[in-house]
């Protein structure tokens, strides 16, 4: 076993009070502490991570109950995984848990949870680079504890497993390891990548449930390059795992490295918009399904029923979505809106990345960034006041009004009511 130490001058001055405060309370109690896994390693890394993940020999939960209490944090218990976070003041969110070991019934079940010793639950862990852990009592602040050879993975960058059943344990691995490859840049060990091929070919993940799968492409899909990490999980045949006749094909590619471009200027322009990155990449990856496939691997995935229909929809609206938006000659902005308007973002992206034409794209991000912001300056009372009684021709009117300053055929709120009137007197003629 190696004995180094953590370089403590990579944490920042919060980060190390923090550190040594739980040492230290943890010292009062005669507990043994750890700080361990991704924090560890982004640690070393010189990568920017605020979470914690604490590890405590012996009543763990306890120690997080109480640490919390006497730093100030809040406290909670997470009984199924038998962890804990604490959240301290500062917003420094620290994860607890106990030494365990797992026992994995069958391949791709969740574990069984058992009391171990340190050792046991460094060697239960995914990657040597996410085995690390060190010390934070006082006597052994920041020595490092590395069974596996984690330190020299992370020098060299790669990703390693500790064991040839990891992935039999546990095939969502296989999704966590192209998900590190790419966010760190780093390669997959070949024996590793043996052994990824080996868990794809024999279908291990038919034993994983959907849930656990959405969540691991969940992961993926936040990732700053989904697309990136699409084509490994392509590369190492995990595609199939989301649908048997999803194909990586030349032209899902470059969609997907479309989407992205769309994506980052999208967040660039509106950013205090909402984007799911799930509904955008998944909605992409399943596009090419037919409608039936896409439909059953929706909902297979628990795609919210509403974004699953307006996927379908688009889909089927393909071919007129590009006569009406790729046409050649004029298209008045309200008859974009009006095909456009009512689809989530999502989708909306995923049609700008989808579309054939030049012309299409612009007209999709001409509505996105004007056309939907178009609004107009009368509303229902004014309408009520040119005499006419309430009932649908309201709406009716209002969205002539609407379409008419879209397509800028009134420009001002006098103009607006100078169309209501008429619009107003025609529907109290009959
Ligand atoms: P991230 O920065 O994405 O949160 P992380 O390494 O902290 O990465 P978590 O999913 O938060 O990942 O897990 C924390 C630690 O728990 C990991 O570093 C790893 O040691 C261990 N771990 C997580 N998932 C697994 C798994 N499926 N199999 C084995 N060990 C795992």
């Amino acid at each position: 076993m190696e004995r180094k130490r953590i370089d403590l001058k990579r944490l920042s001055p919060h980060l190390r009070r923090v550190l040594y405060s739980i040492g230290k309370f943890a010292d009062s109690r005669s507990w043994n502490v750890f700080c361990v896994g991704g924090s560890v390693r982004d640690l070393l890394l010189g990568r920017k991570n605020f979470d914690l993940d604490i590890l405590v020999e012996e009543h763990g939960l306890e120690f997080a109950r109480s640490f919390a209490r006497n730093a100030g944090g809040t406290f909670k218990l997470y009984r199924r995984f038998a962890t804990a976070m604490v959240i301290l003041p500062g917003a420094v969110k620290v994860d607890v848990t106990t030494t365990r070991r797992e026992h994995y019934p069958e391949p791709g079940s969740l574990p069984e949870i058992i009391p171990g010793s340190l050792e046991e639950d460094l060697l239960r862990r995914d990657f040597t680079i996410n085995a690390l852990a060190f010390s934070l009592n006082k006597k052994q602040f920041g020595q490092l504890i590395d069974l596996s050879g984690g330190i020299a993975d992370l020098e060299s960058g790669v990703i390693r497993v500790l064991h040839e059943e990891s992935f039999r344990d546990d095939p969502t691995r296989v999704f966590r390891a192209v998900r590190f490859q790419q966010r760190l840049g780093f390669t997959i060990e070949p024996r590793t990548e043996e052994l990824m091929k080996t868990a794809v070919d024999l279908s291990l993940f038919e034993k994983v449930s959907p849930e656990r799968l959405r969540h691991e492409l969940e992961l993926i899909f936040e990732e700053t390059d989904p697309p990136g990490a699409i084509e490994s999980m392509a590369r190492y045949d995990e595609l199939r795992f989301i649908h048997p006749r999803l194909i990586y094909s030349e032209a899902l590619r470059s969609e997907l490295s479309r989407l992205k471009e769309n994506y980052d200027w999208f967040r660039r322009s509106f950013p205090a918009e909402d984007l799911s990155n799930w509904r955008l990449y998944f909605g992409a990856l399943i596009y090419p399904l037919s409608i039936k496939n896409m439909g059953e691997t929706g909902k297979k995935f628990n795609l919210s029923r509403r974004f699953l229909s307006q996927l379908i929809a688009a889909k089927r609206d393909e071919p007129e979505t590009e006569r009406i938006l790729s046409s050649p000659g004029e298209v008045p902005p309200s008859r974009i809106y009006s095909w456009l308007w009512g689809r989530a973002q999502e989708i909306i992206l995923i049609m700008l990345s989808r579309i054939t034409s030049r012309p299409g794209a612009g007209r999709i991000r001409r509505y996105l960034t004007e056309f939907r912001k178009v609004t107009r300056e009368i509303g229902g009372e004014d309408i009520k006041r040119l005499g006419l009684s309430p009932g649908p021709a309201y709406a009716m009117i209002l969205e002539q009004i609407l379409t008419a300053r879209m397509d800028g055929k009134v420009k001002s709120r006098e103009a607006e009511l100078r169309l209501a009137r008429r619009l107003v007197d025609k529907v109290n003629r009959g």
